[in-house]
């Protein structure tokens, strides 16, 4: 074969989808019962949305966008991420003029351009659910507590870790940036390039460098929860009230500072100690300063944003797996063209009862049947042959124990509805 699927991509073939459906299915129903309606926005922007929104000194802005110029001149960009393009819709969509808050939530494809690694995909998955218009703290325990439910209790994982950080707000940070610029000053040298650029614009985001240099240089560096104003530790604090209400256990890492720039107060990531290096399933926040970053009027949000890719993947690694039921109800065992016409008008009618069906089409031998009957775990087989149509019943067979009985075709369909 000489042409090959796009580096960090995947196919996902029919026995992965199932499960991916049903992945799908846990998370839609799971909005219904919080109240979170599903937004649909296009895979594309302009790319100044995500300069905007997502953070000119991000890694996502600097190195892992797709962006390209389309036959009218524009620059777009395949969207790395969700977030930004419903604060747009927000504002594009009047959606403010709606009664507030706005729950909304989102899945699909996403586009980064990263060094694919296992976990670590160019086209991946995210699941997100977002909160526009509410300030209260609530709206903050509301987003963890749904992300806490599904891999606690939905999914049922294990060794997870909920990681819990302020981040404070613009007037808290002017303080804490000035520290941190006079922390790293002394061992500017010896930063990456990426954190050297980062030193003046956001030198916060040098916590969140991933290079082990650039690690150990910050690990003495001063936190942010030792400068967060009065506003933003009374909301942190009842976060944690909230929390602690609810059960849900967290640990504090004033380290945590999530990888985009509009996130203010709340922030917090969801890890699975088993799944190695991508270890984050999940991460989120509040995001106060985006939706008038993007040009909106000044309003709070709060979200988070999974990877899907990373559920599976530490489902894997624990040993369990998300439960499809996709095998097939009856395979329909059919000798000779008449045998074929009456098996398909059953086939019809199987169907449009709601049962699984499937039938010979290449005239194999009766027992090759059988045994694709077999191989395709097919609960009932039904054999309709010249004896089974000179009588006018079928030989119906259970798959499961070789009982086999002797059903008029008319009442083939009843009999399996009721088995
Ligand atoms: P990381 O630190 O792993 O790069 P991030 O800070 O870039 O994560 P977010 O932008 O917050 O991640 O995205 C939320 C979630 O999306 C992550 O927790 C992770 O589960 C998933 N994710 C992010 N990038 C990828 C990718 N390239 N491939 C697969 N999943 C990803
Ligand atoms: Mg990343």
């Amino acid at each position: 074969m000489a042409i090959f699927r796009p580096r960090g991509t995947n196919d996902f073939l029919p026995a992965d989808t199932a499960k991916w459906q049903e992945l799908e299915a846990l998370l839609r129903t799971m909005c219904r019962e919080y109240g979170f309606g599903e937004i649909r926005t296009p895979l594309f922007e302009e790319t100044e949305l995500f300069q905007r929104g997502v953070g000119e000194t991000t890694d996502i802005v600097q190195k892992e966008m797709y962006t390209f110029t389309d036959h009218g001149g524009r620059s777009l960009t395949l969207r790395p991420e969700n977030t930004a393009s419903a604060c747009r819709a927000y504002v594009e969509d009047k959606l403010y003029g709606q009664v507030q808050p706005i729950k909304l939530y989102y899945m699909g494809p996403m586009f980064r351009y990263e060094k694919p690694q296992s976990g670590r995909f160019r086209q991946f998955h995210q699941f997100g659910i977002e909160i526009f218009g509410s300030a209260s703290p609530a709206a903050d325990a509301e987003i963890i507590a749904f992300a806490w439910d599904l891999y606690q209790n939905r999914l049922g994982l294990k060794n997870l870790r909920l990681l819990l950080n302020s981040v404070g707000c613009p007037e808290c940070r002017a303080a804490y940036r000035k520290a941190l610029q006079d922390y790293f000053r002394p061992r500017y040298d010896e930063l990456c390039e990426t954190c050297k650029s980062r030193f003046e614009r956001n030198p916060m985001r040098i916590l969140d460098c991933k290079s082990a240099e650039n690690q150990e240089i910050a690990k003495d560096a001063p936190l942010i929860t030792d400068y967060l104003c009065d506003d933003c530790r009374a909301h942190f604090q009842q976060v944690k009230a909230m929390l602690d209400a609810a059960d849900i256990p967290y640990e504090l890492d004033p380290r945590l500072v999530r990888g985009l720039d509009y996130y203010t107060k709340t922030a917090f990531e969801i890890q699975v100690a088993t799944i190695g290096a991508q270890s984050a399933v999940c991460g989120g926040g509040r995001y106060d300063g985006l939706i008038k970053e993007i040009g909106g009027e000044s309003t709070p949000g709060v979200g988070f944003a999974l990877g899907m890719e990373r559920v599976f993947s530490a489902l894997a690694a624990q040993g369990s797996d998300i439960e499809t039921e996709d095998q097939l109800d009856v395979y329909l065992v059919v000798a000779g063209s008449a045998a074929s016409a009456a098996a398909f008008r059953l086939a019809d009618q199987l169907r449009r009862a709601g049962l699984t069906c499937e039938m010979d089409y290449a005239d194999k031998s009766f027992k090759a049947q059988l045994k694709a009957a077999n191989r395709l775990q097919a609960d009932w087989a039904v054999i309709i042959g010249e004896d089974e149509l000179k009588s006018g019943a079928a030989t119906v067979k259970n798959m499961g124990d070789g009982s086999q009985e002797s059903v008029p075709l008319e009442r083939v369909k009843q009999y399996l509805l009721e088995k």
